[in-house]
């Protein structure tokens, strides 16, 4: 019979794939709360208009990877695919407009894909917005942001900050008329899909990962050509930031983003694989987001990075976790067992595991088996004079323990000896 399989592109996350996803979530929420950005969270099914209206009908994500349905009450809903729009959805329903907030977020996403590596149907995203300022020191901060994130993660060194500026509104539509001719002249040697790009949205060929494509590309207008002084002085003041603070960084005067709420500052972290799911992290300027879904004028800079792109690019993820086994010799001392593993304190890296089956031979061969550094065994004699056997597997030794003492014994003897994160 066929197994039972998880939906096209969804995981099971579990055994050491979930410690990675969640070490890599706990970094990312501690880095947060110390740069004093708030935790959001947004519901996974969202009306799908606030992401037609924002995201562009163009992008890819609206043209072919929404989850889109219809529920029993003719809801026009979609499986969220991104936490921007949805962000700045929450702020104008929960009328935060007037400050000026800092929000991280973390979660499911959905878009339906051709799954491959990094590149599922649903996938983790964890990501930040600052939003009600347009200054370029709020673009640095986040940036910032992405900076230490990586380099906790240690994979930093591994990745290149690409950064771009789209300018406003104004000129990223001159300069959509521009490229779009020039495009046009060379259209013979464009791909199928650049040529179908070109008809709805030309600057997502500028993306394009094809061969033939990237050598047109090269000879395109490029979009810093364009810029007023205004979006200049922006791009300007953000790369002398940037200098200052000794951030790697290299212009990529063709990086466009997907998605039509953009503008000013682009950024990318790459790896240097020439693969098409090589973006780990990704983020920009949207001052037109907020009033595309019927908000005020507001700013904002943020970005998201794929937990699953992240965990591609980590090795191993070493736990410094031990196991500690307790059991009986009788089965009527398993009850006190128990008793004495309920009141424990709980110890960091440090895990109980009860063996409740088995002869003694049994339970010694379970106990090395989990891998536990030792065990606490029970035995009547102890019992009757309140202490437990303590055998520690890497060196054999065996010792007393008072049975009120075992957590002090552990602290003492073990906590931390192993570190090898
Ligand atoms: P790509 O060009 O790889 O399709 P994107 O521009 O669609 O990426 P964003 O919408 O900017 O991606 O999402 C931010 C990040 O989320 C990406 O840089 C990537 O790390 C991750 N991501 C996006 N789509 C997927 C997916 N289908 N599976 C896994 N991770 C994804
Ligand atoms: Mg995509």
């Amino acid at each position: 019979m066929q197994k039972i399989k998880t939906v096209k592109g969804t995981r099971d996350l579990l055994g050491n794939e979930i410690i990675l996803h969640n070490h890599i979530i706990e970094k990312f929420v501690s880095l947060c709360n110390l740069f004093n950005f708030s935790q959001i969270s947004t519901p996974i099914l969202e009306y799908s208009e606030i992401f037609t209206k924002s995201l562009g009908l163009s992008s890819d994500i609206v043209s072919k990877e929404m989850y889109n349905f219809e529920d029993q009450g003719k809801d026009k809903l979609v499986l969220r695919p991104e936490g921007t729009a949805a962000i700045a959805r929450a702020i104008i329903t929960n009328s935060l407009e007037q400050d000026s907030n800092k929000f991280f977020y973390h979660g499911p996403m959905f878009r339906r894909e051709r799954p491959q590596s990094g590149r599922l149907r649903q996938f983790h995203q964890v990501g930040i917005e600052y939003i009600g300022t347009n200054n370029f020191l709020s673009d640095l901060e986040v940036i910032i942001l992405a900076e230490e994130f990586l380099k906790d993660l240690k994979i930093r060194e591994k990745l290149v900050l690409e950064i771009n500026s789209l300018g406003n509104e104004m000129i990223r539509k001159k300069y959509n008329e521009s490229l779009k001719n020039y495009l046009e002249e060379n259209i013979t040697e464009l791909s199928n899909l650049s040529k179908e790009r070109l008809k709805k949205n030309p600057l997502r060929i500028l993306d394009s990962k094809e061969k033939n494509d990237i050598k047109i590309v090269k000879g395109a207008p490029n979009i810093i050509d364009f810029l007023d002084d205004e979006s200049k002085r922006m791009f300007e003041d953000l790369i002398n930031g940037l200098e200052k603070l000794s951030i790697n960084y290299n212009i990529n005067k063709y990086l466009v983003r997907g998605l039509d709420y953009y503008n000013h500052t682009a950024f990318e972290y790459v790896t240097e694989e020439k693969k098409s799911q090589n973006t780990v992290l990704a983020g920009g300027r949207y001052n037109q987001l907020f009033a595309s879904i019927g908000g005020k004028d507001l700013c904002g800079v943020g970005w998201a990075a794929g937990v699953e792109r992240i965990e591609m690019q980590i090795n191993e993820l070493k736990t410094n976790d031990d196991k500690v086994c307790f059991f009986s010799t009788s089965k009527e001392l398993d009850l006190e067992v128990l008793k004495i593993i309920a009141k424990l304190e709980s110890i960091n890296n440090i895990k109980m595991h009860f063996i409740n089956s088995g002869n003694l031979k049994k339970k010694f061969s379970k106990a090395n088996k989990i891998g536990s550094i030792g065990s606490f065994i029970l035995g009547e004699d102890e019992w009757k004079i309140q202490k437990i056997t303590w055998k520690d597997f890497s060196t054999g030794a065996q010792e007393m323990v008072e049975l009120d003492n075992i957590h002090q014994f552990l602290i003492k003897n073990y906590l931390n000896k192993k570190k090898c994160r």
